[in-house]
C-alpha cells in the first residue's frame, strides 16, 4: 500500500523541479501578426493547412530560443491567430505596413508573383517586420514552412532580438590580397543558419542584452565597442617583441574583402604591446553601428610576419565580460623550420631512463 504514494511522489518530483527551473526565468512574450499571400495559401491547400504549418514553425522558433540555458529568459513568440490575414498583390506593399497592436509582423510568400518582390529578411527601425520570402525567379512555389525556411526565419528572429549577421564579418580567401587566408566566422544561427542550431557566445550575449526591449541592432553594436584594443607580439619562445610593425587592414560589412590599404599603422612598445583606442579602430557609423566589423592584423619584425583577426563577435565579448581591453596575441614563428628529429619521443624516453 505504501508503494503507490511513493511512486506518485517520485514521478511528481522531476516535474516539480522542471517547473521551478522554468519559472526562475522571466518570460519574454512577443506578439506576432502574420500575413500570407493568397497564391501560397492555394499551393498549401487552404488556410487550415497554413495554420497547422504555422503552429509547427513557431514551435520550432520558440524551441530554438529555449533549448539553450545561456539565454536568461523563456522566449515566447506568440502568433495572434485572430490577426492572421491573406493578401493579394505584391508582398513589398505589405512590408512597412504599421502593426501597432503587435510587436512583429511576418509577411510570408512562397511565389514570386510580382517583379518588385524578393530580397526578404529582417526590416528593423520602425518597420519591425520579417519578410519571409521564399519566391524564386522561376515563379514556382517554394514551401515557406520547409526545414530550410524554418532555419531562415529563426535567423531573422535573431535579428529581431538585436543580433547582427556574423557572415557580414567574414572574409573570402580570394578577396584577401594581404595573406590569402579566408575567415569563415564561427558556428552560429547568425552565420550560416541552414542545418544549424547553435548560438555563438556573442549571439547569446547580444540577445540577453536586448532582454524584452525593442532594439536597434546598430545602436547595440555601437554600445558594445571596447575601450581598448591591445595587440601583443611574441617570438616563438613567447618572449616580447618590441618595435614590431602593426598594420590593421579593414574588412567592410558584407564585403567579404580585406582592404589592401591599412587603416591603422602602429608599432609595439618596449613591452612588446601595441595599445589602440577602441573608438579609433572601430569608429561610429550611421549604418551598422560601427564602420568596420573586422580587421586583418599584421605584425612584422625583421623578415617575419604574423597575422590575426579582430571580428566584432570576438572583440565585443571582451566588453560583455567587463574587460577594458580586447587582447590579441600574435606569435612570430622561427625563421628556420623545426627538424622532425627534435620530436623523436624515443630519444626523450631514453634520456629520461638514464
Ligand atoms: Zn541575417
Amino acid at each position: 500500500m505504501m508503494k503507490k504514494p511513493l511512486l506518485k511522489f517520485l514521478t511528481a518530483l522531476p516535474v516539480l523541479l522542471f517547473f521551478t527551473s522554468v519559472q526562475a526565468q522571466p518570460v519574454y512574450r512577443f506578439t506576432v501578426k502574420v500575413g500570407i499571400d493568397s497564391q501560397s495559401v492555394d499551393s498549401l491547400g487552404g488556410l487550415d493547412n497554413v495554420k497547422r504549418n504555422l503552429k509547427q514553425m513557431f514551435h520550432e522558433i520558440n524551441k530554438a530560443f529555449n533549448y539553450d540555458r545561456r539565454f536568461q529568459a523563456y522566449y515566447n513568440f506568440d502568433v495572434d491567430w485572430d490577426a492572421l490575414y491573406v493578401y493579394e498583390g505584391s508582398s513589398r506593399d505589405e512590408v512597412g505596413k504599421p502593426h501597432p497592436d503587435h510587436d512583429y509582423l511576418v509577411v510570408m510568400d512562397g511565389v514570386r508573383s510580382h517583379p518588385d518582390e524578393g530580397g526578404g529578411g529582417w526590416n528593423g527601425s520602425y518597420i519591425q517586420t520579417i519578410y519571409h520570402d521564399r519566391g524564386t525567379e522561376s515563379q514556382r512555389f517554394n514551401n515557406p514552412f520547409d526545414r530550410m525556411a524554418t532555419d531562415g526565419i529563426i535567423h531573422e528572429f535573431g535579428h529581431s532580438r538585436g543580433m547582427p549577421d556574423i557572415y557580414a564579418m567574414t572574409v573570402d580567401a580570394d578577396k584577401n590580397p594581404i595573406n590569402g587566408l579566408g575567415n569563415p566566422g564561427i558556428r552560429c544561427m547568425m552565420n550560416y543558419c541552414y542545418g544549424e542550431t547553435h548560438w555563438s557566445d556573442y549571439a547569446v550575449n547580444m540577445i540577453n542584452l536586448s532582454a524584452d526591449k525593442r532594439v536597434e541592432i546598430d545602436s547595440l553594436v555601437n554600445s558594445m565597442c571596447p575601450e581598448l584594443i591591445r595587440i601583443a607580439v611574441k617570438d616563438s619562445s613567447y618572449g616580447k617583441v618590441k618595435g614590431a610593425d602593426i598594420r590593421l587592414y579593414p574588412v567592410g560589412w558584407y564585403s567579404y574583402t580585406v582592404n589592401e590599404t591599412p587603416e591603422i599603422v602602429s608599432a609595439t612598445n618596449s613591452k612588446g604591446v601595441c595599445t589602440l583606442d577602441g573608438r579609433k579602430v572601430f569608429p561610429k557609423s550611421r549604418s551598422c553601428g560601427l564602420k568596420y566589423p573586422n580587421y586583418l592584423v599584421e605584425a612584422e619584425y625583421g623578415n617575419r610576419k604574423a597575422y590575426g583577426w579582430l571580428p566584432l563577435y570576438e572583440v565585443q565579448n571582451a566588453k560583455f565580460e567587463g574587460k577594458k581591453a580586447y587582447e590579441l596575441v600574435l606569435i612570430l614563428k622561427d625563421e628556420k623550420p623545426s627538424t622532425p628529429k627534435d620530436f623523436d619521443v624515443t630519444k626523450n624516453f631514453k634520456r629520461l631512463k638514464n
